[in-house]
């Protein structure tokens, strides 16, 4: 089934999932996990194809804290050798958010402060150190102000894209050469990186313009100290992992942990692989995050998490989207669409 019509038939679903269903699910489904995962989240009065209305996570936050069928709890707490306690018949819920940019912290920390409910941020530390762009921010950038009227000759990454790219395609072909770069070994990715500027005729600036910004290690160090914010591990540079060799894919976890553990008191010691769908990491990754001195690992498939899943060399955890609507995130807070798809796991 593709997952368009998936997400209509969880919609629809979940519009007419009433409290009692939502109860009766989590009740079916009592000692499983959930995490969500979040990735841009924008202001009032700002819009990005791939952003998260502040005003949204709000409300699905608010209908967190008063639904007493919800325990949020640090992502972490999945992993602990003996996790704490989570009240009988009670979900566990854990917010995460990948990559490091501004407003997972600025726009999220006092939405998670409003209701008590606390998460995780998976920071790229090259990001944050100043030392680079996320990659497809600069592609995204350069595809937005290349004055080139047609696409670069032999480069195949351009090829079947709409040039030039008007103001309504230019993001959407901006993603498709993206998700190319993302199955390409990374010395490829990387060495189109370079020539990057050059084949659009574009000026990219050495650090990103605000709306592509890191969050910096005083704001991360500031959060860390509210006890409701906590920041783990998402590499140095985010390359898929899996299109890495050895030595390259091992420096990119130890290098970001490393850094993490230098600026922060009490970084998590958990990896959120970069991109993290299946193909993007594999046994090698698991085991050297498990080297590097990290207790478990994220993925990006969706699943309940249950107590005997994750570790240190065990399977990454599944992690949901955060859905944009009240309703799917009940559906799938409460497990009823796990349940519906015939994927619960044992507890
Ligand atoms: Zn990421």
């Amino acid at each position: 089934m593709k997952p368009a019509i998936i997400r209509a038939r969880t919609a629809a679903l979940a519009a007419l999932m009433p409290l009692g269903v939502e109860r009766w699910a989590c009740a079916r489904t009592a000692g499983l996990g959930v995490i969500f995962v979040l990735h841009r989240v924008l202001p009032a009065g700002e819009e990005r194809y791939d952003g998260y209305p502040e005003h949204a996570l709000r409300r699905l936050l608010r209908h967190m804290a008063r639904n007493r069928a919800y325990h949020p709890v640090q992502v972490e707490a999945f992993l602990a050798p003996d996790p704490p306690p989570v009240p009988r018949g009670k979900r566990a819920v854990a917010l995460v958010f990948d990559d490091g940019y501004r407003d997972q912290v600025d726009v999220v920390a006092p939405i998670l402060a409003e209701f008590g409910v606390p998460a995780t941020v998976f920071a790229t530390t090259g990001f944050v150190d100043g030392e680079l762009w996320m990659w497809w921010d600069r592609v995204e950038y350069a595809m937005r102000h290349t004055s080139r009227r047609s696409a670069p000759a032999g480069e195949r990454v351009f090829d079947g894209l709409a040039w030039p790219p008007d103001a309504g395609a230019r993001d959407q072909e901006a993603k498709r050469v993206v998700e190319r770069l993302k199955l390409v070994p990374d010395a490829r990715r990387l060495a189109f990186m370079a020539a990057l500027e050059g084949m659009l005729e574009v000026n990219i600036p050495p650090t990103p313009p605000p709306e592509y910004a890191p969050t910096s290690w005083d704001e991360m160090r500031k959060q860390e100290a509210t006890g409701l914010m906590r920041f783990g591990v998402h590499t140095h540079t985010h390359p898929v992992l899996a299109r890495t060799d050895d030595a390259t894919a091992f420096e990119e976890i130890r290098r970001g942990w490393e850094r993490l553990r230098e600026e922060l008191a009490s970084p998590c010691p958990v990896l959120a692989f970069p991109n993290g769908e299946s193909g993007d990491f594999g046994p090698r990754e698991i085991a050297m995050a498990a080297k590097a001195g990290l207790r478990g690992t994220l993925a990006m498939t969706p699943g309940l998490v249950s107590r005997g899943m994750g570790g240190a060399d065990g399977v990454p955890l599944p992690r949901y989207h955060l859905p944009g609507e009240l309703g799917s995130f009940r559906a799938i807070a409460s497990g009823f669409e796990a349940l519906r798809r015939g994927r619960v796991p044992k507890r």
